[in-house]
């Protein structure tokens, strides 16, 4: 089973729904190829409610892109709970954005997310990446790992875990890594999960970064990944739909 995840970011009205409904008539027409991948689109916390009962019996599910670090309710202006986000019948959710990163999200922080949305039976789509620097220095297996083994405990209910390695200097940007780069740091990020987690749970992984319908050619060749979170191109339809096409071409 192949991911596509939408993160659409501080975008979105009640009306972007009609964005969510092209794709689903497309996925409901896809009879060749729409058993091999699950779409999740993760709109902002303002339209979660309505997105998730519209589409409550359809094939795609709407994901939270973030939560706050503590408790159910509490005295935190501004911020909702996993808690909160799983009440309205939401699944899914992000943690760990580079974005959110950026405005002071640490490990520590991150480690509390994912400890309170597994305690609310959420689906969790894990980010991590490296930024331009560590790259620069070759630090990007380094990072991730570190990244992984800051936040994640062994004895998690695992399956509930998706990795997406989202290089920092590619999201958002138009840059990429090259295939083969890209090929190797999957192929080691995944030897390493099974090396560190036990053999029994085969991670899921997604590629982050600049995906839209030209560089996904590429990156459908590398067998490790089993998805992608898609960011800019997400907004769109026809965009997010000329992506799944071209995986399957
Ligand atoms: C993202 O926000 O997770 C992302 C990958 O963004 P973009 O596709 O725009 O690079």
């Amino acid at each position: 089973m192949k991911y596509f995840i939408g993160n659409w970011k501080m975008f979105g009205i009640p009306a972007s729904i009609k964005i969510i409904d092209r794709i689903n008539n497309f996925l409901v027409r896809d009879k060749k190829n729409n058993k091999k991948y699950k779409i999740i689109i993760a709109p902002p916390h303002t339209l979660l409610q309505d997105f998730s009962n519209k589409f409550k019996t359809k094939k795609i599910s709407i994901c939270a892109q973030n939560c706050f670090q503590k408790g159910d309710f509490g005295a935190y202006t501004g911020f909702v709970s996993a808690f909160m986000i799983k009440k309205i019948g939401i699944n899914h959710i992000i943690i760990g954005h580079s974005e959110n990163r950026a405005s002071g999200e640490n490990d520590v922080i991150i480690k509390e997310k994912i400890f309170t949305a597994l305690k609310n039976n959420l689906n969790i789509i894990f980010c991590i990446g490296e930024n331009k620097n560590e790259k620069r220095k070759k630090l990007t297996l380094r990072v991730l790992k570190k990244q992984i083994t800051n936040v994640l405990k062994k004895n998690y209910n695992l399956k509930k875990i998706i990795i997406a390695y989202e290089p920092v200097w590619s999201i958002g940007t138009g840059k990429v890594p090259k295939l083969r780069e890209l090929q190797k740091t999957a192929f080691l990020l995944k030897k390493f999960l099974k090396s560190r987690f036990g053999g029994k749970y085969n991670f899921k992984l997604l590629y982050g970064g600049s995906v839209d319908n030209k560089s996904i050619r590429n990156f459908k060749l590398i067998k490790e990944l089993d998805g992608f979170l898609i960011g800019g191109a997400s907004k769109s339809s026809k965009k997010f739909i000329d992506i799944i096409r071209n995986f399957y071409k």
